[in-house]
C-alpha cells in the first residue's frame, strides 16, 4: 500500500470545516488590522534560506534542499519571512513610502523529527510589515498576534517578550556569551561547540544544551542594551499597555532565528497536554534582513504562528470556530414594549461588528428562548421594561446560563472583551 510522506498528513474533509472557519476568521481580523494578502512560491533558490548570517539548526540541518532537472539548487521553504523579503526587493514594492503590511497563510516544511505537534509539512499564517524602524510597528504585530488568539477564544495563553537589542547591544551580548560559556566548553554538543563562537546565542535555544544549568544562568540579553534599544524597548511596552495587551518580559526568550534583533515575542499556552507544542506562534523585529538580501534600508517585523497547533488548542478547550462564525449573540425582549429597544440594541450591536438575530415571529418569552438557545448564540442579550427604565440589559450565557446585568452603554465593550 502507497502511503503519505512521514511526517506529512492528509486533511480529510472532516477536517476541512474546522480550518476553513480559522482561515475566514483570520481574514476578517487581517482586513480590521488593514493587513494585504501577499502568496509566493512554496520553492525558492536555495540562497534566499542558506545565507552565511543564518545558522539555526531550521535552516543548517531541516531544510528539504534539491536539485531541479536543470540542476538548480532549490529549497522548499521552511518558514515565511525570506521569501517574502526575496518578493518585497523583487517587486520593489519598497518605493511606496508608506509601511507596507503582508499576512499569508500556507503550508511550509521542515525536516524535523515527527512528533504530537510537529510535522515535516506544516502550516502556518503569518504577517510582515516593513517600514521605518519605529516600535509603534512592534507594539501593532504583537497586538495583532494577542487579538487574533483572543477573539478565537482561546484561554491560557500569555504573550512573552524580550529585547535583543540593536547591532552595537547584539555583539557586546555575544561576547558576554561566549566568555560565560567557553568554561563549559566540554559540556556542550558538538553543534553548539561550532556555534560558540559566531552564533552563540543558538547555544540558548539549542535541543541538546538549552537546559542545562550553565545555559540557564547564562547573562540575558536585556543587560547588555544600548540606551537608544532599551527606550525603544520601553516605548513598544508603553505602546502594549495603551493597546490593553497583557504581557511578561521573559528575560530568556531568543526565539530561533539569527536575523531577529531588538523586541521578540511568542504566545504560549499552558494547554495541558501540549508538552513541547505550547508555543502557539511568534516573531520579532529585523533590521538586516532586508539589506542582506539586496534590497534598501528598511527594518521588518514579522509572526509566524503554527495553524496546527491553533486547531489542537481550539479542540483542547473543546472551541467549536464553525458556530463562533454562525451567531454571537441573539437579542430578546420581555414585553410589547421592549420590542423597541431590542431593534435598536439588534442594530447596535450588528454595527459593531457582532453578528446577532432576534426572533421575528416569537409570541411569548419562552418560545423566544427556546429559538436563541437552537441558533447556538453565545450571549443571549436580554431587555425587559425594568431594563429599560434602567438604561440597562442582561447578557446571559449560553453554556453556563449565567447572567449578569451592565449598563446599556457598557454593552459593546462587554461582548468585544468576551466574545
Ligand atoms: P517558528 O517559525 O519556528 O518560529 O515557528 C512558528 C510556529 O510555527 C511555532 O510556534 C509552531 O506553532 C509552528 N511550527 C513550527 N514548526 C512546526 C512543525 N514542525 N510542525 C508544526 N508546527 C510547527
Amino acid at each position: 500500500m502507497l502511503v503519505r510522506v512521514k511526517g506529512m498528513n492528509d486533511r480529510l474533509p472532516s477536517e476541512s470545516k474546522k480550518w476553513a472557519a480559522l482561515e475566514n476568521k483570520l481574514r476578517g481580523i487581517f482586513k480590521i488590522f488593514n493587513y494585504e494578502e501577499i502568496k509566493t512560491p512554496l520553492l525558492e533558490y536555495s540562497d534566499v534560506f542558506h545565507r552565511k548570517s543564518e545558522q539555526s539548526d531550521m535552516v543548517t540541518k531541516e531544510t528539504y534542499d534539491f536539485k531541479d532537472r536543470s540542476d538548480r539548487d532549490l529549497t522548499l521553504r521552511p518558514e515565511g519571512t525570506a521569501g517574502i523579503v526575496r518578493s518585497y526587493i523583487e517587486n520593489k514594492l519598497y518605493v511606496d513610502p508608506e509601511a507596507k503590511k503582508f499576512f499569508y497563510m500556507g503550508p511550509f516544511y521542515r525536516y524535523e523529527r515527527p512528533q504530537k505537534g510537529r510535522y515535516r509539512e506544516f502550516h502556518q499564517f503569518g504577517v510582515e510589515v516593513f517600514g521605518n524602524n519605529n516600535p509603534l510597528i512592534d507594539a501593532e504585530v504583537i497586538t495583532l498576534g494577542y487579538e487574533i488568539i483572543k477573539s478565537l477564544g482561546l484561554k491560557d495563553v500569555s504573550v512573552n517578550i524580550n529585547s535583543l537589542g540593536d547591532q552595537v547591544s547584539r555583539t557586546n551580548y555575544k561576547n558576554a556569551l561566549i566568555e560565560h560559556l567557553t568554561p563549559y566548553k566540554d559540556d556542550l554538543c558538538e553543534d553548539c561547540l561550532r556555534r560558540l563562537e559566531k552564533n552563540p546565542l543558538r547555544v540558548l535555544d539549542c535541543k541538546v544544551d538549552g537546559n542545562k544549568d550553565f545555559v540557564l544562568n547564562a547573562p540575558k540579553s536585556l543587560d547588555f542594551l544600548t540606551l537608544e534599544s532599551k527606550s525603544r524597548f520601553e516605548l513598544v511596552k508603553i505602546y502594549l499597555e495603551a493597546a490593553n495587551v497583557k504581557f511578561n518580559v521573559l528575560k530568556t526568550l531568543v526565539r530561533g532565528l539569527d536575523y531577529y534583533a531588538d523586541t521578540v515575542f511568542e504566545i504560549e499556552s499552558a494547554i495541558e497536554g501540549f508538552g513541547a507544542g505550547n508555543i502557539l506562534g511568534g516573531g520579532g523585529c529585523y533590521h538586516s534582513l532586508v539589506k542582506e538580501l539586496g534590497g534598501p534600508n528598511v527594518t521588518g517585523f514579522g509572526f509566524g504562528f503554527g495553524m496546527e497547533r491553533i486547531i489542537s488548542a481550539l479542540d483542547a478547550q473543546g472551541i467549536n470556530l464553525e458556530k463562533i462564525d454562525f451567531l454571537q449573540t441573539f437579542v430578546l425582549y420581555l414585553g410589547e414594549q421592549s420590542t423597541v429597544k431590542a431593534v435598536e440594541l439588534l442594530r447596535k450591536i450588528r454595527e459593531s461588528g457582532i453578528s446577532s438575530d432576534i426572533a421575528y415571529n416569537a409570541i411569548n418569552f419562552k418560545s423566544q428562548l427556546r429559538q436563541a438557545v437552537k441558533s447556538e448564540a453565545k450571549f443571549l442579550i436580554i431587555v425587559g421594561e425594568d431594563e429599560i427604565k434602567e438604561k440597562k440589559v442582561a447578557i446571559k450565557d449560553s453554556k453556563t446560563m449565567e447572567q449578569i446585568i451592565v449598563d446599556e452603554d457598557k454593552l459593546i465593550s462587554y461582548l468585544k472583551e468576551n466574545l
